[in-house]
């Protein structure tokens, strides 16, 4: 977690898109603060959060920007993907249809932002297995498709949220260098 005087060698700004309720603010708090709350209320009117992790001995900021409940279709404004290098797409492994909006969130990012944009698609919720309406397979086979890293998560359990930041500002990080 941040050092808040150490120098900055990079700051990436980070987008979190995707549907209504499936976990993005959650990701972000776990992400940022190491926190969770069943309360999805508890981070609206926040625009973005920071985090400074080190990658191959330089400091990197990660700015993270998070829908503050824009998310239906085309409210999210150009200002919000404006200079962004990475998007973290996310849907809800029980919920079929939040998969289903993805090709409309990928093609509204597109359209936005950066074409060298780094892009991650985030199956949340794993902790919710029993429930799921997602198969891994078809996220995958989407994400090759697309040429986009893939990754599942549970905001709730910490699972692999770490790991979705760390390979997207790694390969920004990459990109840059
Ligand atoms: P957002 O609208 O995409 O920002 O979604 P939120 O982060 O507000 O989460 C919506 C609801 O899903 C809240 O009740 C969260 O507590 C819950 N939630 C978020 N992530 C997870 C997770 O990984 N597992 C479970 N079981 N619930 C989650
Ligand atoms: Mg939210």
């Amino acid at each position: 977690y941040g050092d808040a005087s150490q120098k900055i060698d990079y700051v990436f700004k980070v987008v979190l898109i995707g549907d209504s309720a499936v976990g993005k603010s959650q990701i972000l708090a776990r992400f940022a603060r190491n926190e969770f709350s069943l309360d999805s209320k508890a981070t609206i009117g926040v625009e973005f959060q920071t985090r400074t992790l080190v990658i191959q001995h330089k400091s990197v900021k990660a700015q993270i920007w998070d829908t503050a409940g824009q998310e239906r279709y085309r409210a999210v404004t150009s200002a919000y993907y404006r200079g962004a290098v990475g998007a973290m797409l996310v849907y809800d492994i029980t919920k079929r249809q939040t998969f289903e909006h993805i090709p409309r969130w990928l093609e509204e990012l597109r359209a936005h932002a950066d074409k060298n944009i780094v892009i991650i698609l985030i199956g949340n919720k794993t902790d919710l297995e029993n429930l799921r309406a997602v198969p891994t397979e078809d996220a995958k086979e989407f994400a090759e498709k697309e040429g986009l890293f893939f990754m599942e998560t549970s905001a709730l359990e910490a699972t692999n949220v770490e790991t979705a930041f760390v390979t997207v500002l790694t390969e920004i990080f990459n990109i840059v260098n």
